[in-house]
């Protein structure tokens, strides 16, 4: 498929929201208080934004669930209306998508090629998509025993809380909001604290589209704080959260104690990329390459284990090194490069430590495992060999360039290894026997499977975790069944109908 070409990016493109989004109006925080939002490029603080906690999260559920009373106008109207509006915030956001992606790259570092071509696609898809679903949401009829007339209707769930990370700031919220909409539920975005400017724009593109107020609302703020308010809320009926393990344990608790209310959870992942002898060697090793250091690593289904058949094992490190060194690294603005820095300082941080584990546990560091340049928090990156899955590189996700080529013989010993993870969130193979696909497709202990290439996910596709990657699915209309209530109507009726 080609691209049309790219257009200019807009460098440092003004800042035009950077308050709390409530019942479709802007505020500044209970509180006072602000936060700084600091860009990875160079390290200098971008703007401050006003930093929600419990009061505002109040304030916000307060107001969602006012938008999700019966009578109101959200909850009357009809669904092809409800797609008629998330249609309409796609294509407000499609005649903003220069911006957007130019913000999307100053406040998360990513290459604007990648915001503009990729996040801003997938928001666009992940809205349409939904948006097609809101009047094709139905129950059943019933043949139950006796004489009664039994249906069932998909109701919303009510007011949802949607938790989500910073490595895809934009096209989280359109996953997030898309299935929830389209299912006539209400919700609060609580944005990662990194990243929380492409929200608040296309919160004043939610205002234009005509949702009406208290529909979606967005309280910026630190996980801990405003994050764990929503999880704990009473009043909340359902929460949504991306991130990391630690933290869906965290929310998942919340939610517990508080009321049951429902969770998902998309966490995170240590996912295996295997390459069997016969597996075509260009386009493997392009797609491990990619399959690890797309966004900079920073993605949940990142491919942090390649094993590679050991016939072919050397000839696979020589190449992936070469790529690995090739890459074009910096200004993210610039289309030449297809790599930028590490979202935050303590991302910075923490992956340099990792690799530092890694050459202290003994693994051969192959090229990378510095910072690069002299500003912002860029790495090098970084490729291992020599790795196993007891060292910290080979168990842990490292979320960051750090690409670990592990040696393998067998299908039965690459299936334990690739399986001896509290994780199974994403999976590859690259072979060009069917047999040895099939195979390998059944015994992997993840949630998706990608043969002969890697991320091959789209918006109607459901995505989600086995283990301690997750709970329930995203995407697709497995996406809608987490947004909906199962009521079941008994009628008693004279005699059998
Ligand atoms: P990462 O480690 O990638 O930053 P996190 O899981 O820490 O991912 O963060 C993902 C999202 O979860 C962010 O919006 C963050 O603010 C939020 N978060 C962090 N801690 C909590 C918490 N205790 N309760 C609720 N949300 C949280």
């Amino acid at each position: 498929m080609s691209l049309p070409p790219l257009p200019s990016a807009i460098k440092y493109p003004e800042i035009k929201y950077t308050q709390i989004f409530i019942n479709n109006e802007w505020v500044n925080s209970e509180s006072g208080k602000t936060f700084p939002t600091i860009n990875p490029t160079n390290g200098k603080k971008i703007c401050d934004v006003q930093e929600g906690d419990k009061a505002d999260v109040d304030k916000a559920v307060a107001a969602a669930k006012k938008a999700f009373e019966f009578g109101s106008e959200w909850r009357s109207m009809d669904a092809s209306q409800r797609a008629v509006l998330l249609n309409k915030l796609a294509d407000l956001i499609e005649r903003d998508r220069i911006y957007l992606a130019s913000l999307e790259t100053l406040d998360n570092g990513k290459p604007y090629k990648d915001a503009f071509y990729l996040d801003m696609c997938a928001t666009l898809s992940y809205l349409r998509y939904y948006a097609g679903w809101a009047d094709k949401i139905q129950g059943k009829t019933i043949p139950v025993d006796g004489t009664s007339f039994c249906y069932t209707i998909h109701e919303p769930v009510g007011v949802c809380a949607q938790i989500i990370p910073w490595n895809f700031p934009c096209s989280l919220v359109a996953l997030k909001i898309g299935p929830a909409l389209a299912c006539g539920n209400t919700v609060i975005i609580k944005p990662a604290e990194q990243t929380p400017l492409t929200a608040l724009y296309i919160a004043s593109l939610v205002k234009e589209a005509g949702i009406p107020p208290g529909v979606v609302n967005i309280v910026p703020g630190y996980g801990p704080t405003a994050g764990a308010a929503l999880s704990a809320h009473p009043d909340v009926n359902k929460v949504a959260f991306t991130g990391s393990t630690d933290v869906g344990r965290l929310i998942m608790e919340a939610a517990a104690k508080s009321n049951l209310k429902r969770v998902t959870l998309e966490l995170g992942g240590k996912s295996p990329f295997v390459v069997f002898k016969d597996a075509n060697l260009d386009e493997a090793v392009e797609s491990a390459h990619q399959a690890l250091f797309f966004n900079m690593g920073q993605v949940c289904v990142a491919a942090s284990r390649t094993y590679v058949h050991e016939d072919i094992y050397d000839e696979f490190v020589k190449r992936s090194v070469e790529r690995a060194k090739s890459k074009l690294i910096g200004d993210p603005y610039d289309p030449k490069n297809e790599y930028g820095p590490q979202v935050s300082k303590e991302q910075f941080d923490k992956v340099l430590e990792l690799i530092e584990s890694g050459k202290n546990e003994g693994a051969t560091l192959e090229c990378g495992g510095n910072r690069h340049g002299t500003e912002g928090y860029f790495i090098q990156p970084t490729v291992f060999t020599n790795v196993t899955e007891n060292m910290r590189i080979g168990k842990e996700e490292i979320f960051g360039p750090v690409q670990q080529l592990i040696k393998f013989k067998t299908m039965d010993e690459v299936v334990e290894r690739a399986n001896n993870t509290s994780y199974g969130l994403a999976s590859a193979c690259f072979t060009k026997d069917i047999d040895t696909a099939l195979e390998f497709s059944s015994r992997i202990q993840a949630g998706s499977v990608w043969v002969n290439g890697y991320n091959l996910s789209s918006c109607q596709a459901p995505f989600g975790g086995f283990k301690m990657s997750g709970i329930g699915r995203e995407g697709g209309e497995y996406g809608l069944q987490h947004y909906t209530e199962v009521k079941t109507v008994v009628i008693k009726t004279p005699q059998k109908l």
